[in-house]
């Protein structure tokens, strides 16, 4: 099968002939149609993560794919059912966090396109456990960006409470998925973009976005929380300045540059600085039952597989207005 290998952290991906993965027990094997592509996959891609990847390694974490074979003892989904394929790939059920409900932050958890092989190839397996139907309304290419930019953003948004006033710093790929939700659940949006992006404000605002600058303009009222999208630290800090009594502070990202020091008068008075990390099924679940009733629609631009360097390269540059999706076999 054709896949995009990443031999090195730094090295463009290579297009290359491998043999195609067999699902073992419990797996679905998957013929993909589209791949999205994410933040994440430029951490790995810059080395920038704990840990190590698997290498060689296919990216890809956001997968819509059909099912075409199953290992032993998988019959969740049947031959032909579409299913997504999120970034927890597999949790072991059984540390102190799984038992408590808490799945994302599993001692042992394999995460796709990261410990195993992923999306950005023609064919890959998944836990079938881990996977998720996916809504009729969604396209293949408009599916993708659900299945991480969509529900660890939503996981985010959960974590900011009951906050009205909901600052957004980084206006991406999960931003623009999350604005949707969150104006839907009646909260108001302000938007913070890289300083002098008109259009890239002008879209926050057309997907209901109440304010939109930035990221170094001062929003015109206190925020009641914020999500930090940008894999930047000092925006941690801009927010905390924005924010009112109480507020939570909350990046969404799995890597971020320094935070520099800053006043305790900052997070005085319970404001809180957080993290969000991973997913669980049930964020995965959640956001898949609300997002066709919102209804979230995903701005997507694809690319073959094939181009998934040039597609990295255009995410990095903020080129991408929504999400990048590598359309692999789409009907
Ligand atoms: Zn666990
Ligand atoms: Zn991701």
């Amino acid at each position: 099968m054709r896949a995009m290998v990443l031999d090195q952290p730094g090295r463009p991906l290579r297009l290359a002939e491998i043999p195609e993965p067999e699902p073992g027990p419990g797996q679905v094997k998957l013929a993909v149609r589209t791949c999205g592509v994410c933040r994440t996959d430029l951490h790995i891609y810059d080395a920038e993560l704990q840990g190590a990847p698997k290498l060689p390694l296919v990216m890809g974490h956001q997968i819509v794919g059909e099912v075409v074979g199953a290992g032993e003892g998988a019959e969740r989904f049947a031959i032909g059912e579409r299913v997504g394929v999120p970034w927890l790939g597999w949790a072991d059920g059984t540390c102190r966090y799984c038992r408590e409900g808490r799945e994302n932050l599993c001692e042992h958890a394999r995460f796709t396109g990261y410990d195993v092989d992923g999306g950005y190839a023609e064919l890959t397996v998944a836990a079938e456990d881990f996977c998720f139907p996916i809504p009729d309304l969604y396209s293949d290419a408009e599916a993708a960006p659900l299945l991480c930019a969509g529900l660890i953003g939503y996981r985010a948004l959960r974590l900011v409470g009951e906050a009205e006033r909901v600052g957004f710093y980084g206006f991406g790929s999960s931003a623009h998925i999350l604005c949707q939700v969150a104006v839907h659940e009646g909260r108001r949006v302000f938007a913070f973009t890289r300083d002098g992006d008109g259009p890239g404000q002008a879209f926050a605002r057309s997907l209901g976005a109440e304010w939109a600058g930035g990221s170094s303009e001062t929003a015109p009222e206190e925020l009641d929380g914020a999500i930090v999208f940008a894999a930047v630290g000092p925006l941690m800090v801009q927010a905390l300045k924005a924010s009112a009594r109480g507020a939570r502070v909350i990046s969404a990202g799995i890597h971020m540059s320094e935070i520099p020091a800053f006043s305790y008068d900052l997070l005085w008075e319970e404001r809180t600085l957080g993290s969000v990390a991973n997913l669980t099924r049930a964020d995965g679940e959640e956001l898949l039952r609300i997002a066709p009733e919102v209804p979230v629609r995903a701005a997507v631009t694809t690319y073959p597989l094939e181009h998934a360097q040039r597609a990295l390269e255009d995410a990095r540059a903020g080129r991408i207005e929504g999400s990048a999706v590598l359309v692999v076999s789409s009907r």
